[in-house]
Formats: C-alpha cells, sequence, structure tokens
C-alpha cells in the first residue's frame, strides 16, 4: 500500500481539473446500426463559449468532407453531469456556452461508408467503415474533433474492443490487453496523418532497409489477401529503397487496406462484351464508391475492388509506390497552408504541380528503374496519361487550378494531376537533366528541397519556385513560367528529345494497316483495357489479321507485328505473326504485312541514332545511374 501526501493529493486533484490534454474513450463494442458512441474527457476551458469542431478537410483530399455531417446525440456535460448548452454551427462546428464547467462531451459516430451521403461524399480511403466484431476503418478526423486554438494538445484514444479484434496504426500504442488498446497523439495534426485499422485478420510484417512495415488487412472474403499484398508490397518497397538511395527516410510505416469483393462484376468486364443495359447493374454494383488510397507520413490507406484475376494486388503495388513516395511531398516539402493545416476554413496551395504531378511521376520511375515495368511498357504508360492529358485545358495554369480546387470548374480538373501533372514532371525531369548537363535530376532536387525543409518547416507558397530555380540553373525559370503558372501547352516533342525519344502527336506517313479498324471489318472493345489486352468483338471473315469474336489481344503488340527485331517495319507482304488467347489459348496468327498512307496518333519511339548527350540521360533517366 502507499498512502499519498495531501499536498500531492491537492496537486494531482488540481491536475485533472485543469488537464490539458484530450482523453477519448471509443467503445467498439457496442456499434449499433453503424453507429459507435464517443465520450472525451475535455481539456480545461477557459472562455464562456467554446468551438468543438470536426475537419472540414483533411489534408491529400483536395475535396470538402464535413465529417460534423456524421455526429449525432451531441452533449455537453459539467462535472455534475449537468449539460450545458450545445448549438451547432455550420456542418462541423458545435458550439457550447457556458462552457467554463465543461468537463466532458459524448456524441455518436455514424459510418461514412454505409451513408446514403450525396453532397460532399467522402472518399472512402478517408471515410470510416464500421462492422461489429469484424473490422473498424479509421480515419481520426471522422471521430474526434478539436476545440479552436486547441490544436496543439495531446491525445489519447482508449478503444474498448473484444479480443479477437486488434488495432494497426503508426501511432504509438501506450497499452494493448485483450479488450482494450491505448494509442496516443502528441498532437491533432499527428492524430489525423495516422489512421487506424481494427480488424480480425492477422497482420503481416516486413523488414525493407531500415523500416518495419506492417500490412493490416481486412479482406472478408479472402483471409489470405493480406499475405498477397504483402508479397507485392515487398517488390514495390526494395524498388523504392533502391531509387531513394538505400535508406528509407522512416523508421515504420503501416499499410492500411480494405478490399471490397467485385467478382462478379469483373466477370461482365472480362467478358469483354459489355452491353448497354448492363451498365446500370455494373454502376449499382459498384455503388458510387470511391476507390483509391490516401497518404500520410507514416501509413497510408487502401480502398479496393477485387474484380477477380487477383487485380488488387497489382492495384496495391501500383497506388503503394505513389502513396509511399508522399513522404517527400508533401510530407516533408509542403507550403505553411498544409504544414499549419486549417480544418475549419482550409485554404488550398498552389502547388499540386509538386504533390500530385511529381509524386505520380515518380511511382512510373521507380517502377521502370526496379524493373517491376520493362521500358516498353513504361512508354505506353506514359503515352496513356499523354493521351488522358490533352483532355485537359491548358488555358487554365496548373498553380490556379491548385489554389481553386475546392469551387467548380476547377474541382472538375483536379485528376490531371495524376495525367498531365505527371507528364509535366517528368518535362521538368528532362529539363533539369538538359540545364545541367545530367549533374542534376528531378530526384536530387526534390532531395536536395527536402533536406533544406523537412517535414516541421514550412515554404510559402511564392518562395518554393524560386528557391528550386535556384538549385538548378536560372533558364528554368522559364519553364515554371511557360507550363506550371502559365498557360503554354506542354512541348512533349521537345522534352522526349532530350533522352532520344521521338514523340510526335500525329505522325503522317507510310504505316501499317490499323488491323482493328471496322474498314478492316473488326470491332474492337477496347471500352475497358486489362492487362493491355483487348477483346475482339465482332470480326468479318476474312479479315487481314484473322481475328476471330472473343480473341483477345495486347494492344501494343497489334502495332509490333509489323516491325522486325531492330524495330523496324518489315517489307509488305512479308508474313509477319501475332499471338491471340482464342477460347483460353494462346493462337498464332500468321499473314502477310501491309502498309498505307495514314497518320499515328501519339506516336512514340526510342531513337536509334541517338547523339552521345542523348544517349547518356536517356540512361540515367531509365536506369537512374549515370
Ligand atoms: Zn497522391
Amino acid at each position: 500500500m502507499k498512502k499519498l501526501p495531501l499536498l500531492l493529493l491537492l496537486m494531482l486533484a488540481n491536475y485533472q481539473y485543469a488537464q490539458q490534454n484530450y482523453s477519448y474513450k471509443i467503445n467498439l463494442e457496442q456499434c449499433k446500426k453503424d453507429k459507435i458512441a464517443i465520450e472525451l474527457a475535455c481539456p480545461a476551458t477557459e472562455k464562456d463559449t467554446a468551438y468543438f469542431n470536426f475537419p472540414m478537410t483533411v489534408p491529400g483530399t483536395y475535396a470538402i468532407l464535413n465529417y460534423g455531417t456524421y455526429i449525432s446525440d451531441f452533449q455537453a456535460l459539467d462535472a455534475n453531469q449537468k449539460q450545458l448548452n450545445v448549438k451547432k454551427s455550420g456542418a462541423n462546428t458545435f458550439k457550447i456556452f457556458p462552457a467554463k464547467g465543461l468537463r466532458t462531451i459524448t456524441y455518436k459516430v455514424r459510418d461514412s461508408w454505409d451513408s446514403k451521403e450525396k453532397k460532399n461524399k467522402i472518399f472512402e480511403p478517408a471515410g470510416t467503415g464500421f462492422e461489429k466484431g469484424e473490422y473498424f476503418f479509421i480515419n481520426n478526423g471522422g471521430l474526434f474533433g478539436f476545440f479552436d486554438n486547441k490544436l496543439q494538445l495531446p491525445l489519447s484514444l482508449e478503444f474498448i474492443k473484444p479480443a479477437g479484434l486488434n488495432g494497426f496504426t503508426s501511432l504509438p500504442c501506450t497499452s494493448k490487453k485483450n479488450d482494450s488498446q491505448i494509442f496516443s497523439a502528441e498532437n491533432y495534426h499527428t492524430l489525423i496523418d495516422n489512421p487506424i485499422l481494427f480488424t480480425t485478420q492477422k497482420e503481416n510484417v516486413i523488414k525493407v532497409a531500415n523500416a518495419e512495415v506492417t500490412v493490416a488487412t481486412y479482406y472478408k472474403e479472402d483471409a489470405s489477401a493480406g499475405s498477397y499484398i504483402t508479397s507485392e508490397l515487398d517488390s514495390s518497397m526494395h524498388a523504392i529503397e533502391s531509387f531513394v538511395g538505400g535508406t528509407l527516410p522512416i523508421s515504420n510505416y503501416t499499410f492500411l487496406n480494405y478490399i471490397v469483393d467485385l467478382k462478379d462484376v469483373g466477370k461482365i468486364i472480362l467478358s469483354g462484351n459489355i452491353r448497354l443495359y448492363q451498365y446500370p447493374k455494373l454502376i449499382r454494383k459498384m455503388g458510387n464508391r470511391g476507390f483509391g488510397a490516401l497518404e500520410h507520413g507514416n501509413s497510408s490507406s487502401y480502398y479496393l475492388p477485387d474484380f477477380g484475376f487477383n487485380s488488387y494486388r497489382g492495384m496495391v503495388s501500383s497506388t503503394a509506390i505513389h502513396e509511399f513516395m508522399h513522404i517527400y511531398a508533401p510530407l516533408s516539402l509542403h507550403s505553411v497552408l498544409i504544414g499549419n493545416f486549417d480544418y475549419v476554413n482550409p485554404k488550398m496551395s498552389k502547388h499540386l504541380w509538386l504533390y500530385e504531378g511529381v509524386t505520380e511521376y515518380f511511382s512510373t520511375l521507380i517502377a521502370m528503374q526496379g524493373k517491376l515495368s520493362t521500358i516498353d511498357n513504361t512508354i505506353s504508360e506514359l503515352k496513356t496519361k499523354i493521351v488522358n492529358s490533352y483532355t485537359y485545358p491548358d488555358s487554365i495554369p496548373f498553380t490556379l487550378m491548385s489554389e481553386k480546387v475546392f469551387t467548380k470548374p476547377y474541382s472538375d480538373l483536379y485528376n490531371q494531376v495524376y495525367q498531365r501533372g505527371a507528364i509535366m514532371a517528368m518535362l521538368l525531369d528532362f529539363e533539369i537533366m538538359k540545364l545541367t548537363n545530367g549533374q542534376k535530376n528531378l530526384k536530387s532536387v526534390i532531395f536536395e528541397l527536402t533536406a533544406l525543409y523537412g517535414k516541421n518547416k514550412s515554404f510559402e507558397e511564392n518562395e518554393i519556385i524560386p528557391v528550386f530555380v535556384k538549385l538548378v540553373h536560372p533558364d528554368l525559370q522559364l519553364f515554371f513560367d511557360k507550363y506550371v503558372t502559365g498557360k503554354t501547352p506542354l512541348d512533349i516533342e521537345g522534352g522526349f528529345k532530350t533522352v532520344g525519344i521521338t514523340y510526335q502527336k500525329e505522325k503522317k506517313g507510310i504505316v501499317p494497316i490499323d488491323l482493328l479498324s471496322k474498314q478492316n471489318g473488326v470491332v474492337a472493345n477496347t471500352g475497358i483495357v486489362i492487362n493491355n489486352r483487348i477483346t475482339i468483338k465482332k470480326a468479318e471473315k476474312n479479315n487481314p489479321a484473322g481475328f476471330m469474336a472473343g480473341d483477345k489481344v495486347e494492344q501494343d503488340a497489334v502495332l509490333k507485328c509489323f516491325k522486325n527485331a531492330d524495330g523496324d517495319y518489315v517489307k509488305d507482304g512479308e508474313t509477319v505473326t501475332l499471338t491471340v488467347i482464342r477460347k483460353g489459348k494462346e493462337t498464332t496468327l500468321t499473314f502477310p504485312a501491309k502498309f498505307e498512307n495514314g497518320t499515328i496518333k501519339n506516336f512514340l519511339e526510342i531513337a536509334r541514332d541517338k547523339t552521345v548527350e542523348q544517349e547518356k540521360l536517356f540512361n540515367l533517366w531509365t536506369t537512374g545511374k549515370s
């Protein structure tokens, strides 16, 4: 037994009264109708009126979320459990008055995944999903609020849970028992940056360089999904490791994955024969859900479909590299608007070209340099991005779209960050290599910048471009003026030339006949391309290649079959071969090559007569080594 002296008791009592932290209690055992109850022991309040807020948005989503919409039964209580006045002001804020005696707040949270909310629907990886006894997918902004001017206080989260359900997050776990788990966060920003997945399925842990990587997964239909995903992530993480030079900039990382069974949709897609009447059914089954991922400093969360044929595994590995690379931008390289994020009235940064464009380009580059993707596949992936980039207007500067992305028409243009933004970053990479004669590239400049700023030091909105230019060459300013802050169409042809790749938006001349055209008796379904294969819908007798309806053929192979091993076109009339999948089996078609006068759109080819300079930069670009 230990007796505490009176003075200490008084100090403790006083400390409790004036507690300067948020102490949350969440009972996952009592989830009813997709709602969980939350209790908060409040930090001391000095003011007559207190404002308790949920985020309007969080970093990385670039959209209005209004987490406050999902809160109900909100009560504010004093030390005697007497209810204080509460008034909701706006979608996300509760006004409490008088607030001086405030001790406890209680409320209920409804999950966003099962909600019918149409306006400002929360992108699933940023939302919340509850299934009692099975999983709880928690983005903390959805569950936990904060008082005005009290974002810096520490928080503790005590979850009451059944024994088989375990919580995974990169937040420190201060206590773990069979029936409870306590996590802590040094402040509200850290809390928002660390989602939690409670799952009944077993976690996997991999060691990559200096980092311990935990993979937590929930997939109702297949408990071994986590192991498959882990093996994919293992090769992605090793490709990143060699890209960044052998050491990862973090010591722990958590992947939080939730997989949705959509194999029946996959069957319809795979049949390659989607009829008009099936579209409403497909859309209904997809349920207007947002599949994808969201990045954080030491974790990322995934909400992915399983269309069958192991589709989610490929999706995890390609998005994981993108999400992981966000630890550079914006997480270690960001403007004050992100560093001091305003959850109530956020202002957007101008620099999506950096946060999303550069990150997306890096993920393509890492896959190529890490040999997860061949140079040819990388070039055809870039070609798809180029084609998509033409659907966005040059007349709206990228920086303008960025800073106004919460409003129309700019919000509709956001998706270009993955297309036009990635191509812009690639051209910036080429320009840096050209101006520095291969001494620097985009990667080295980004690494210099993250060393200069880092996680805790933000740049001013107008500061980053001049600092960037200064690290490279004065002439680089022109690139930013024209393409990033200006309205000049991207010079894709000129950019590719730097590394000895020929690009022409429209190449006229002698071209192979289009084996997949109506004119040649073939109708192909190109709407949905899976594994780069397209399906022949209709094929007339005697079509030049000898296709039959139902054949599946690789898109690139249709053009490549007209070339010899050196990459030159064969002679007119020479016999060529093309492999298709017919009734599940590989079948070789043999037919004479035929050419005509015509146009190839978005022609891309590695030049064989590269200059010494081009050869050097091509090697630097494709391998990362000079
Ligand atoms: Zn991203």
